[in-house]
């Protein structure tokens, strides 16, 4: 009875992942989260339903829906 052991699922390196903070709309690159205006640049803010929020800082900026 062969039973194969579970090899060890190598931890992966977690890559930095700035690309999913670009979307592509037509031919230019748009991104989806904008810079932190305290942090500034290379400082994304998270989005969220209703709001965007600082990671570093915790500046949260509300997003006004558009109708
Ligand atoms: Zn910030």
């Amino acid at each position: 009875m062969a039973v194969k052991k579970g090899k060890k699922e190598k931890k992966k390196k977690v890559e930095k992942k700035i690309h999913t903070k670009y979307e592509k709309k037509g031919d230019k690159l748009e991104r989806k989260n904008p810079f932190c205006p305290k942090c500034g640049a290379g400082y994304f803010m998270a989005a969220h339903h209703n709001r965007k929020t600082c990671g570093k800082c915790h500046y949260t900026e509300f997003i006004k829906k558009e109708k």
